[in-house]
């Protein structure tokens, strides 16, 4: 039997944005995850980039990462929102949210996950206090019974046990520990999917992110750096299964004159410069976000549609929040894994997922609205954002998760 204050599961992105976070604070931890070692798993196959938002860029400066990571980055200075829903393929309100609105004078930045991936890689590799053991996952979890001062006994594939005093699942949409846990969950489809892939274009971003809004979901447009001397998008493109299935079997000139039309020429014509990856659209909620010496975290705890650049940043609040709770407790010499600690953390965290998550909800749902009546409704809830003054302050608020 192995000992680590802290083991987590799951070497995703917030997996590794846990260790290097909770690293900083000087705990000792073990990260399990079944991707082959050197081979990080996103390095292929994850096309997608996140926009990394103000308070998630402090988690991830106080993990000493952010510098390395917002190297391959775009700022995002401005949010754009234009509705082209009516009868003419015309913008018929366009909202600008912008940076200088807010303290920090920007929103974010758009990294690939490759690079921010690669980036918490190198970070970990520095850290004494952290074991990164790739090729094998967590498959037992045995609590202290009755909760109390012994540690959670973690059982590996490899057959390795280690006893924790906090356990981390961050083992994805499907977790393991989750299940092992008896923490059960809901999750919805959309009948949609998001085409993800990159475009260069004549007209520049001016590190504006534009999410475009017809009917059936929607368009999204966030800058990435130059790419062959050319600006250069990420695209999220939300639209129902049938006309993904359309889209996606379409070669790249033909793909480009589509979304050339679809972005009403805010770009000008685009030329596709990556290849592409379809995400089937689903939200899904934990009911509860502990066990005895376990905190669900992440996708673990909660799945959202790509609206707004909610999903990760949702995730780094859950370890910046655990994070600070974690540390008073060490600072006070409690149990940084006990149920007092990790309920008073459920209490706050609970609320706020629910709420992020149906909110969301909402959004793509009006987002993906087809009939008339409820792209004019949706048309007169922009209108209102944009121009009166304390919902737009609310909505700039809320947008950056503040
Ligand atoms: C199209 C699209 C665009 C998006 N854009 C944004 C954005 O702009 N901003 C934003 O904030 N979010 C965005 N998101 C959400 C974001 O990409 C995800 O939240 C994030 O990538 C999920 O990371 P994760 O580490 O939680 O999960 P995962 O990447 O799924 O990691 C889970 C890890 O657990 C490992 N694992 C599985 N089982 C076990 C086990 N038994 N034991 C140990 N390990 C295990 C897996 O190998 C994997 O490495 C987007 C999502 C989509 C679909």
């Amino acid at each position: 039997m192995q000992e680590t204050e802290i083991l987590i599961a799951g070497g995703g992105i917030a997996g590794l944005s846990a260790a290097a976070r909770l690293a900083a604070d000087g705990h000792q931890i073990v990260i399990v995850d079944p991707a082959p070692k050197d081979t990080p798993d996103t390095a292929t196959t994850d096309l997608r980039t996140t926009a990394f938002l103000k308070p998630g860029i402090d988690t991830l400066t106080y993990a000493g990462v952010w510098d390395d990571m917002q190297q391959s980055g775009a700022q995002l200075r401005v949010m754009r929102i234009v509705d082209a829903g009516g009868a003419e393929r015309t913008p018929r309100e366009t909202a600008d949210f912008d940076g200088a609105e807010t303290s920090d004078g920007y929103f974010g930045w758009n990294i690939t996950n490759i690079a921010a991936k690669a980036a918490l890689l190198r970070k970990i590799a520095t850290l004494d206090n952290v074991r990164l053991m790739n090729g094998c996952k967590v498959t037992g979890y045995r609590a202290p019974t009755p909760a109390g001062p012994g540690p959670a006994i973690i059982t590996l594939s490899n057959g390795q046990k280690f006893a924790a005093s906090l356990v981390l699942a961050a083992d994805g949409r499907n977790s393991t520990l989750r299940d092992l846990a008896g923490i059960r969950f809901n999750r919805w489809s959309y009948e949609q999917d998001a085409l993800v892939f990159a475009v260069s274009h004549d007209t520049p971003h001016d590190n504006i992110s534009t999410e475009i809004h017809r009917s059936g979901g929607p368009l999204t447009l966030v800058p990435m750096p130059d790419h062959n001397g050319k600006a250069c998008s990420s695209v999220v493109w939300m639209v129902p299964h049938a006309r993904a299935q359309t889209l996606a079997a379409m070669d790249d000139a033909a793909l480009a004159r589509e979304l050339t039309t679809e972005t009403i020429n805010l770009f000008g014509p685009v030329d596709i410069v990556t290849p592409r990856a379809v995400w089937p659209m689903v939200a899904q909620i934990a009911h509860r976000l502990t066990a005895p010496r376990l905190a669900l975290i992440a996708e673990t705890a909660h799945v959202v549609p790509p609206i707004g650049a909610q999903g990760l940043n949702m995730s780094l609040h859950d370890i910046e929040t655990l994070a600070k709770q974690i540390d008073l407790a060490k600072l006070e010499n409690r149990d940084i894994g006990s149920d007092a600690l990790l309920h008073r953390w459920e209490r706050r965290q609970l609320p706020k997922t629910v709420g992020r998550v149906g909110g969301i909800d909402l959004l793509n749902r009006a987002a993906m609205a087809e009939p008339k009546f409820l792209r004019d409704l949706r048309y007169s809830g922009l209108c209102a954002i944009n121009h009166i003054g304390p919902l737009r302050r609310l909505a700039i608020k809320a947008g950056i998760g503040k």
